[in-house]
């Protein structure tokens, strides 16, 4: 499995799901590849001023959020969001993987 693959099991699936919907929903603007592994957005919220997030696919507890959860040690919806606006086709499987066995 690549670091990209095992990334999304960092996240509790509650998180995932709030972060898929933001992505969707076209709140994640200004991406921009770092490295290799790392990326960063700006994830626009409930609160006016939004969320600057920072994934890192190699060493995912290095990524970062300067939002309250995040704050406490935890993967957030923002770096979720991050994560599916840099990869969609990650979306697709991981919405695909909520809706259940295909016949
Ligand atoms: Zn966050």
């Amino acid at each position: 499995m690549s670091n990209r693959e095992n990334f999304p099991g960092y996240f509790r699936q509650s998180i995932l799901i709030r972060g898929l919907e933001y992505h969707r929903a076209g709140n994640v603007r200004n991406l921009k590849q770092i490295t290799d592994s790392v990326y960063t957005a700006h994830v626009e919220g409930t609160e006016e001023t939004g969320y600057t997030a920072r994934i890192d696919l190699e060493r995912p507890h290095l990524s970062s959020c300067d939002c309250p959860f995040a704050s406490k040690d935890m993967m957030c919806k923002h770096m979720a969001a991050v994560f599916f606006e840099a990869f969609p086709e990650e979306a697709d499987k991981f919405e695909k993987y909520l809706s259940g066995p295909e016949e």
